[in-house]
């Protein structure tokens, strides 16, 4: 049986004053001779992880370790419940940790709609990790971290060498998704990295339906790639067509509407992801 235990979680997702949307995040409690968490979800989803651990008979003073893959709101959300009811290292990489620490100096520097009702505390982080880090859970299990930047500065993946699994957080992006990352060239760098990785048996993304395998995940990892592309020569045609004095919001807009995503989702993250295609 896997010692890795994938956690699917639900939570709504305000996206205007209006709207709300249902999503879910994939978290994962790794049982080895220690317990580690890896992402907390969006805030209340402590409940489900809560539930899950019961389920496979361990309690949260078990838990050794919390990582977060990166500094996302929605990954971050249950830290505070656990720093508060379990007091296990927390531990992300070095970029992630001001916005993990301080969710307040997130919200003001990265504004999205109904960001407190995904977060409001976090916790203090007791370790950082950066590339190739190992850390030894126990009974042989060990996990590796690949830096896989570009979504976030602070993007992590984590790799289970002896089982085959990956775990890349939101590193991927989803084709035909919402373009969201804070650099288009860092995030292919990542993904190419990603590819070279040997031994990937099971790929887990934070909000897919469920895990790729095999074949898929090579697939999956390049599919990310191909999409940036699309984003960037949709870009360049929208340059070429707007006038040159076009704001970034309006030429954001007209990509988003080339891709598909219909009413365009105009707003600081999508309209920073585009542009970091010009970079
Ligand atoms: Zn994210």
């Amino acid at each position: 049986m896997s010692i890795i235990h994938p956690v699917r979680l639900p939570f709504v997702l305000p996206v205007n004053a209006e709207k709300s949307v249902e999503r879910f995040i994939n978290v994962f409690i790794v049982t080895g001779e220690k317990v580690c968490i890896i992402d907390t979800g969006a805030r209340g989803c402590q409940k489900g992880i809560l539930d899950k651990l019961s389920e496979l008979k361990k309690t949260p003073a078990e838990i050794e370790w919390v990582i977060n893959t990166h500094e996302h709101p929605d990954h971050i959300g249950g830290n505070s419940f656990f720093e508060k009811h379990a007091g296990p290292w927390f531990a992300c990489h070095e970029e992630a940790v001001r916005w993990i620490e301080n969710p307040d100096i997130q919200y003001r520097e990265r504004p999205i709609h109904g960001f407190y009702s995904l977060v409001k505390e976090s916790a203090r982080i007791t370790r950082t990790l950066t590339d190739g880090d190992e850390l030894d859970l126990g009974d042989g299990i060990t996990l590796k971290v690949i830096y896989t930047p570009g979504h976030s500065s602070g993007s992590i993946s984590l790799f289970f060498p002896v089982e085959g699994v990956l775990i890349t957080g939101d590193a991927i992006p989803p084709v035909g998704g919402l373009p969201i990352y804070d650099d288009a060239e860092e995030t292919r760098e990542s993904l190419q990295k990603l590819a070279e990785l040997s031994g990937v048996k099971t790929l887990y993304c934070a909000h897919s339906n469920r895990p790729f395998t095999g074949g898929e995940v090579e697939e999956v990892i390049a599919a990310g790639i191909d999409y940036l592309d699309f984003v960037e020569s949709t870009l360049a045609e929208v340059m070429e067509e707007l006038p040159s004095n076009a704001g970034q919001e309006e030429i954001t807009r007209e990509v988003l509407l080339q891709l598909d995503l219909d009413p365009p989702p105009v707003m600081p993250i999508t309209v920073k992801s585009i542009m970091s295609h010009l970079k």
